[in-house]
């Protein structure tokens, strides 16, 4: 094996990670395996060859076409010089080659890491030296090919960038018309188990996105529970949605989970209001998963009504996602309008993919994350005291199962300390608040960095956001601690709001918004402070609230004063 387990923080500070019996059980004696060949190429053996895998907008994608550019990608990789565990990137728009790139890489024994199309260059170039990433695919529209073009200088391992519809490349660039000269077989190269098989980037809420190192076991594991147990998958499925498939959340969704399973995925080109009702149609999507920004923006559409009544959307049986916060409210008007609940989920980064999710609870419960997935286990810990929380107490999420964290220990940005913060006990901690009812089903509170202290309670921004961007005059809002300045409740509830078109700040306005939150939230939850803002709120590039540069903001003008 090469020295890749050095860059792995120390077997010490690792979480407990349980392999399922059933996963063990299909892993059976094996000590090494390949990853595409389990997930992709299982599908040719068992006679799925002819199966559309891929649906992306008119073009229909086999198991058996994917089975083959995956190995063209492989055959390329090796030429190139790729050897097992180094690393490649790629950062690709939605379409069917981004899929068969993962597979390809997985194929030649690499480590696939997947690169955020909506990263700037900063990121890029971090994730590439982070990695260490030896080559990246790259497709050649403008708006995914620059940024990559202008971080080249500043790579330092990188040797190739291999660029889809583009051609008169020169060094380090290829075009990506030399893949499909090669051989459409190729053996695969296992890996052992316990030994990485990805590397997946965070969204870089906190900071700059962090390595999460899934070995091969784990990412199996992952691939098998949430297609079992969180979306029931049979091969008559087809999973689709906007997420992009070189990112976390739409990697899963689009690059590994549903072929697993035999299902069919519906990668899309972006989103927008019309391509959800058009591929649901097309495509025959039983399952969408997506982030909630997109349920938030199919239900505010001006048109919905009559895309309603002019799309058959009779295929689709499961609405899913996670990511940020839903909200009730949201859960509850799609309810009203499409006649089936929202089944929210958590997920993160350093799990793989969905750990917890209303899919496996008795039903589903709006405003509430659900309860863990199948080979998994929640705790509910009081930051002070370390005891579990009673039920409906507010406390840290503890969670353990097959997949978790393990960070990526570069020499220039070790991880070690972050390390050791989120493992105790052997437990991961993501940095979530929640609380767990009596019924079991947990709700999402706060991410620990954005939790209010005032007066004693513990405040999540979502619970004050989710109800205020339902004001008529809301078009965004935020809501953070800032310090109390008379020093009595430590932290004071404020509001940072955008104004729809055609509303204006006054004191007026702020009374009629505080009267329409007393009726959804605690009289104690209402913001002290509301200020309005013309601009924009801050975001990262998968659109998560950036509640952390709001609270700089807020620091900076406090020094100012
Ligand atoms: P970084 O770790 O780089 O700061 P990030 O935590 O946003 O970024 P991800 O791994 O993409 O990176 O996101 C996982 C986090 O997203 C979870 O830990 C949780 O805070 C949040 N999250 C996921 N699903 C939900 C949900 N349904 N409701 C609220 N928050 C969620
Ligand atoms: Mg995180």
């Amino acid at each position: 094996m090469t020295d890749i387990m050095k860059y792995v923080v120390p077997k010490e500070t690792w979480p407990d990670i349980i392999i399922p019996d059933e996963v063990q059980q299909y892993i059976g004696d094996r000590k090494e395996l390949n990853l595409a060949e389990e997930i992709l190429d299982r599908n040719i053996k068992e006679g799925r060859g002819r199966k559309v895998a891929i649906y992306f907008e008119d073009r229909r994608v086999t198991y058996r076409d994917l089975y083959r550019l995956s190995n063209k990608v492989a055959n390329f990789l090796k030429e190139i010089g790729i050897e097992k565990y180094d690393r490649v990137g790629f950062r690709m728009r939605n379409m069917p080659e981004a899929v068969a790139v993962n597979f390809g890489i997985m194929k030649a024994g690499a480590i696939p890491v997947p690169l955020n199309p909506m990263w700037a260059k900063k990121e890029i170039v971090h994730v590439a030296n982070n990695a260490e990433i030896k080559a990246i695919f790259v497709t050649g529209d403008d708006k995914t090919f620059k940024a990559v073009e202008e971080s080249v200088p500043e790579f330092k391992t990188v040797e190739k960038v291999i660029v889809t519809e583009r051609e008169d490349l020169k060094e380090p660039f290829i075009s990506f018309n030399e893949v499909y000269e090669k051989s459409s077989k190729f053996d695969p190269v296992p890996l052992e188990l316990g030994t990485p098989a990805v590397i997946l980037y965070t969204s870089g809420t906190t900071g700059l996105p962090k390595g999460c190192v899934h070995f091969v076991e784990n990412v199996l594991s992952s691939v098998y529970l949430v297609g079992k147990y969180v979306w029931k998958l049979t091969e008559d499925d087809v999973v689709g949605g906007p997420a992009p498939v070189s990112f976390a959340m739409g990697y899963g969704n689009g690059c590994l989970i549903p072929y697993f399973h035999g299902a069919a995925t519906s990668i899309w080109p972006g989103f927008s209001v019309e391509n959800f009702f058009r591929f649901v149609e097309e495509h025959g999507i039983t399952v969408f998963s997506s982030l909630p920004t997109a349920y938030r923006m199919i239900l505010a559409n001006p048109n919905l009504d009559e895309y309603l009544k002019k799309y058959d959307l009779s295929s689709l049986r499961l609405c899913t996602g996670g990511g940020e916060a839903l909200g009730a409210e949201t859960a509850k008007k799609w309810q009203e309008k499409f006649g089936m609940p929202i089944y929210e989920s958590l997920g993160a980064t350093e799990m793989v993919h969905i750990c917890i999710s209303n899919t496996v609870a008795p039903k589903p419960v709006a405003g509430s994350i659900g309860w863990p997935v199948p080979g998994y286990t929640v705790r509910i810990v009081d930051p002070e005291t370390g005891k579990d929380c009673q039920p409906d107490e507010v406390g840290n999420l503890y969670i353990k199962g097959p997949t978790g964290i393990r960070y990526w220990n570069h020499p220039t940005r070790p991880l070690d300390e972050k390390q050791k913060e989120s493992v105790k006990n052997g437990w991961n901690v993501l940095g979530d608040f929640v609380r767990r009812d009596e019924n079991g089903y947990i709700y999402f509170v706060s991410r620990d960095d954005d939790l209010i202290k005032s007066s004693g309670y513990r405040i999540g921004p979502d619970e004050i956001e989710q109800p205020l961007s339902q004001h008529p005059a809301v078009a965004e809002c935020a809501v953070i601690g800032v310090p109390d300045p008379e020093g009595i409740r430590g932290q004071l509830v404020k509001a940072i709001i955008r104004l729809k078109e055609g509303y204006e700040p006054s004191e007026e306005l702020k009374q009629d918004i505080l009267k329409f939150l007393e009726q959804h939230i605690a009289k104690y939850k209402l913001p002290r402070i509301i200020e309005f803002t013309t601009e924009p709120l801050p975001r990262t590039a998968t659109g998560k609230l950036l509640r952390r540069v709001l609270r700089e903001r807020e620091a900076q003008k406090q020094q100012q004063k």
